[in-house]
């Protein structure tokens, strides 16, 4: 397999200095809003703050991948004497909870590190954060080649877990036989 330059982009979080703002979810979800900035809807955001106001505690976790089927093993936090629940800081889109999810269609939302074009000079959350929590890099690494499922797959993939296969071949038909009709 032939190896490549790949650039790798981080966003360090430093939940220390999180204020519980939640600037970061608001500026996310305008940003992918259609059209863009034109509404803000925190639900709808690729971060979310996961908050303990009373211990002053406030963890922003960022969307990672989908995954169509709950995970067996699951990790418990205790932070200054509180303990968190086992899915709170997972990135993951799944089957259990709410998160990640954009709050009309269930689809998965997923951090694509605010891409755009023209490129945006650093992600909007990194840039909307006056308190220096998230700090972002990018760094080249040599990888060998792979091929990634394309966000349209991702999205059937979620729909057919959902819907059921059938269901959306069925509801793909009729919308083709009605732009032809
Ligand atoms: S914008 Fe920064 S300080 Fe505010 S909630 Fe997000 S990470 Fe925390
Ligand atoms: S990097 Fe961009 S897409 Fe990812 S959470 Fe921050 S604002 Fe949202």
């Amino acid at each position: 397999m032939a190896r490549i330059k790949k650039k790798i982009k981080t966003i360090t979080v430093d939940a220390d200095k999180c204020n519980g703002c939640r600037s970061c979810e608001i500026i996310c979800s305008a940003f992918h809003a259609t059209p863009k900035y034109s509404s803000n809807n925190p639900a709808r955001s690729r971060i979310q703050v996961i908050r303990h106001p009373l211990r002053d505690i406030w963890v922003p976790v960022f969307a990672g991948e989908y995954t169509a089927a709950e995970c067996m093993g699951r990790d418990k936090y205790i932070i200054h004497g509180k303990e968190y629940d086992e899915c709170g800081f997972c990135r993951a889109s799944c089957p259990s909870r709410d998160i990640f999810k954009e709050p009309d269609s269930g689809l998965p939302l997923k951090c694509d590190l605010c891409d755009d074009d023209p490129p945006q000079e650093k992600p909007l959350c990194v840039q909307w954060c006056l308190n220096d929590v998230l700090k972002y890099e990018e760094r080249e690494v040599e990888v060998e080649e792979e091929t990634k499922p394309e966000d349209l797959e991702i999205g059937l993939d979620a729909l057919a877990n959902k819907y059921g296969l059938d269901k959306i071949v069925d509801a793909v038909t009729r919308k083709s036989l009605g732009k032809k009709g």
